[in-house]
C-alpha cells in the first residue's frame, strides 16, 4: 500500500490571518522543568513550603544535569484555532441547526463517514474567486468518467497549495456554490476537501459581491448548504496533484476530537493498493 500525506503542516510562520504559535520547549529545557517535580509531594501538585526550601538551598534540586545525557523530554504549547492549518470542519460550524436538529461538533462526527472511496476533480484552469458550480462538478466527473456513490469523499482540486506560504494563498482559491455542495450531498458524499484556503470562495470575492447587490446569498454558501444537509469539509488540504489516479484509491481523514468544536486539526491521507 501507498499513502499520500494531502496536508500541510500546522506551523507558526504567518502564512494564514490566523497561524498557530507553537511554543517549542527543547530537551535541556524539558529537563528543568520536569526537574520541578521534585517540589511536588504525594498526590497533591502543589508546592509544599518544606520542599521550596530544600529546593532553594539546593539539596532537593534537579537539573538537565540530574539527567542522562543532560536531557529530559521534548514538548511544545500551541496557541491556535481549530480552523488553521489542513482541519474539519464539522456542522456546527455551518450553524447551530442541521436539517432541522442540533448540528453535530466535531467529536459527534461519525467516524464511517472520514474513510471512503476517494476522488479528484480537477479545477486547476479557474480562476482565483470564481464559482465552480454543480454543472462544472458534473462536466469534471463525465472527463473522468465517474459516478458519485454514497460515502465517497470528493477532494477539490485547485493548485492554490503550491500558493501555500505565500501572502496570496488566502485569496488564490475557486469556491464551490451552493448548489454545487448540494448537488454532491443529494449524492450521499458526507466529506468534500479542498486544498484552497476554504471551500468557499476568498473573503474577498465574497465581500465585494455582498456589498454590491446585498444579497445574502453571496456569504458563505458552501459552508451554510451544511444548515440544509448535513456534511463536513476538509480545508488547506495539499498534495492532491500527488494522487496518481482522479478514482480508485481511499481517503482517510479522523480529525482530532476536541470536546464541543467546531472543527479540528486533521492529517487526511490517500491510499493506493498496489
Ligand atoms: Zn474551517
Amino acid at each position: 500500500m501507498k499513502f499520500i500525506d494531502l496536508s500541510v503542516a500546522l506551523d507558526d510562520s504567518p502564512v494564514e490571518p490566523e497561524p498557530a504559535r507553537i511554543k517549542y520547549l527543547n530537551h535541556k529545557q524539558g529537563a528543568d522543568l520536569l526537574g520541578l517535580a521534585a517540589l511536588i509531594s504525594g498526590h497533591s501538585v502543589f508546592i509544599t513550603l518544606k520542599n521550596l526550601l530544600l529546593h532553594l538551598t539546593g539539596i532537593k534540586k534537579v537539573t538537565h544535569r540530574d539527567f542522562p545525557d543532560g536531557m529530559g523530554l521534548a514538548w511544545e504549547t500551541i496557541n491556535g484555532d481549530t480552523h488553521t492549518g489542513t482541519h474539519l470542519d464539522a456542522p456546527y460550524h455551518f450553524g447551530p441547526l442541521s436539517e432541522g436538529r442540533p448540528s453535530k461538533t466535531i467529536d459527534e462526527v461519525p467516524l464511517e463517514w472520514c474513510s471512503g472511496n476517494g476522488v479528484v476533480l480537477d479545477f486547476r484552469a479557474k480562476k482565483q474567486g470564481d464559482f465552480i458550480t454543480a454543472d462544472d462538478l458534473r462536466s469534471a466527473l463525465d472527463k473522468i468518467d465517474y459516478k458519485i456513490s454514497a460515502g465517497d469523499i470528493v477532494l477539490i482540486m485547485t493548485g492554490a497549495d503550491k500558493h501555500w506560504g505565500r501572502k496570496d494563498y488566502f485569496f488564490s482559491h475557486p469556491g464551490l456554490s451552493g448548489d454545487a455542495v448540494l448537488w454532491l450531498l443529494d449524492r450521499g458524499v458526507k466529506i468534500i476537501g479542498t486544498d484552497g484556503y476554504g471551500l468557499d470562495r476568498p473573503f474577498r470575492n465574497m465581500m465585494d459581491d455582498y456589498t454590491r447587490t446585498k444579497d445574502k446569498s453571496f456569504l458563505w454558501p458552501a459552508h451554510f448548504a451544511g444548515r440544509k444537509k448535513e456534511y463536513c469539509h476538509i480545508e488547506k488540504m495539499a498534495n492532491l496533484d500527488r494522487i496518481p489516479k482522479s478514482h480508485g484509491f481511499s481517503v482517510m481523514c479522523f480529525p482530532v476530537k476536541i470536546k464541543g468544536a467546531s472543527a479540528g486539526w486533521v492529517r487526511p491521507v490517500a491510499i493506493l493498493e498496489d
